[in-house]
């Protein structure tokens, strides 16, 4: 029950006297000793003790708080934090209901300590070196009705911490999703499967110091250093099969995350990704791109259309959709490629169609044998106005679209001849 409710303190509480701190040392509550509670800082100085707090109380003047969203409604967070013997929690007040685990990004490396909220457009950030040692691990947990985070780390020593460290960069703040540059952990490389002649599936492991699950139509950036130069590529997680929301996970959820690559022999990023050994490592990117969870509200049906390794964004979209939108009544993907060797997942797709009747797929291959009997050539006016006929007049549809540059480009204008409406259509792109 308490966990529906915000538990915490009045906003304007007079500040507390320093001295009297100690009376609040080793208070017990509910069984827990909280030490350091109200009345400590999160900072290490007196001056930034007294800032730290007005602000956390919500009693600076607007303008000396970063906030731009505050011209257009909603509040900047807020965050405290207590401790334990043995844990140190942090909270983050988002004042947002639609905050899950997928909102929050945190890294703990070194004694530097820093999690990322993300907010609509914006990112509110955690940034501290930590005063004391912590544990690798850490859990995160989202009281989600009221938007409230508690990040949970557990001390190296049971000793009381007197503040929580000293603010790094960008703490405290938020600011525009755009500004917030990529910050990138290293991942693991587990394992490599074959999935066609070209497409492999790798499985990266992100360390134990790392929060973070890429939400439905996201993708990140990897890095490698070639030949002395960092180069950056994006990437779309998938799921390690269509089915996996159906089976027991092998691995343990959330801290694996699947990739579907194609390795172009010519190319400059893909054969170095390709000669890793299991057990080195790649840097992932926090989550970019701008899908929207809510373009799936209320929607009955779901066309995609997607051409090679533009079929990976479809992957969790698919399932998702599936899963979770019970309105839905149709999802259909055309799928196209070159020839049927091309064709990822073939086999499961077709056995997704055949066990939800929700679902249908189609291939359409440029380069096709002679024995291809189904459909051929390239996207076009005809293969779209067949294959986009709603379930009903008035459904709500919505179409997403990837693939090369020029697919998406060529398809999209096609849409808009169709008289689809831009609500109706998203594109994949970098
Ligand atoms: P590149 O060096 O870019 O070359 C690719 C091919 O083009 C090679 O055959 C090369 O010979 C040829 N080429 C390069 N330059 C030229 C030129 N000037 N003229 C003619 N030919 C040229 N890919 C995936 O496999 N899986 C994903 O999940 C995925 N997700 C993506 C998400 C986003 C948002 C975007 C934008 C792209 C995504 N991609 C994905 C593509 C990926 O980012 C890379 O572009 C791809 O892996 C190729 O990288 P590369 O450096 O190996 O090849
Ligand atoms: P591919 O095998 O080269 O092409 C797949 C199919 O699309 C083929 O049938 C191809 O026909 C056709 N096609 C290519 N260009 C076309 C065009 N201009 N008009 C109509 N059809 C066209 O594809 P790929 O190598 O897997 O490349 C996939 C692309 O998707 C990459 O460019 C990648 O960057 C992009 N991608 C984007 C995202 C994202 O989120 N934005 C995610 C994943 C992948 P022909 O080859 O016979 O011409």
């Amino acid at each position: 029950m308490l966990k529906e409710c915000l538990v915490g303190r009045m906003a304007v509480k007079p500040a507390f006297p320093k001295v009297i701190h100690s009376r609040f040392q080793n208070e017990k509550c509910h069984g827990h000793t909280f030490v350091s509670h109200l009345p400590f800082s999160l900072l290490c100085t007196d001056a930034d003790y007294h800032e730290e707090k007005r602000l956390l109380n919500g009693m600076l003047p607007k303008s000396q708080v970063t906030d731009p969203l505050a011209k257009e409604g909603p509040s900047s967070p807020s965050y405290d934090w207590f401790q334990t013997d043995a844990l140190v929690t942090i909270v983050i007040y988002t004042k947002q209901k639609d905050i899950n685990l997928d909102s929050v990004i945190a890294d703990h490396r070194d004694d530097s300590f820093r999690a990322e909220t993300v907010i609509k457009d914006y990112s509110y950030l955690i940034h501290i070196a930590l005063s004391h040692e912590i544990q690798e691990d850490f859990s995160v947990r989202v009281v989600e009705n009221v938007g409230k985070i508690e990040i949970v780390l557990k001390k190296k020593e049971n000793t009381s911490w007197k503040c929580l460290g000293h603010p790094l960069e960008n703490h405290n703040s938020l600011i525009p999703k755009k500004d917030t540059g990529l910050y990138y952990r290293k991942c693991q490389l587990i394992s490599k499967e074959d999935v066609t002649h070209d497409t492999k599936l790798f499985c990266l492991m992100l360390p134990p110091s790392t929060h973070l699950q890429v939400p439905t139509g996201l993708h990140v950036y990897f890095k490698l250093t070639i030949t002395g130069t960092e180069i950056v590529k994006p990437y779309t997680p998938v799921s390690d099969s269509l089915f996996s929301e159906f089976k027991e996970p092998v691995l343990p959820n959330n801290k694996y995350i699947y990739f579907l690559i194609k390795i172009y022999p010519a190319g400059l990023f893909t054969p170095e990704l390709d000669h890793l050994q299991i057990g080195d490592y790649v840097s992932v990117s926090n989550p970019e791109g701008n899908f929207k969870i809510s373009q799936f509200q209320d929607l009955e049906d779901l066309f995609l259309l997607a051409a090679g390794t533009g079929f990976t964004p479809m992957v969790k979209v698919l399932s998702y959709a599936l899963t979770n939108i019970p309105s839905l009544r149709k999802v259909k993907l055309m799928f196209f490629n070159k020839t049927e060797d091309d064709i990822i997942w073939r086999s499961q797709l077709e056995k997704l169609a055949f066990k939800d009747k929700r679902f249908d797929v189609e291939f359409v291959l440029s380069v096709p044998t002679s024995e291809w009997n189904s459909k051929r050539g390239y996207i076009s006016p005809a293969l779209l106005s067949e294959f986009l006929k709603r379930s009903l007049d008035t459904s709500k549809v919505l179409i997403c679209i990837c693939g090369p540059m020029p697919f998406t480009e060529q398809g999209m204008k096609l849409l808009h001849d169709l008289n689809f409406s831009k609500d109706e259509i998203h594109s994949f792109t970098a």
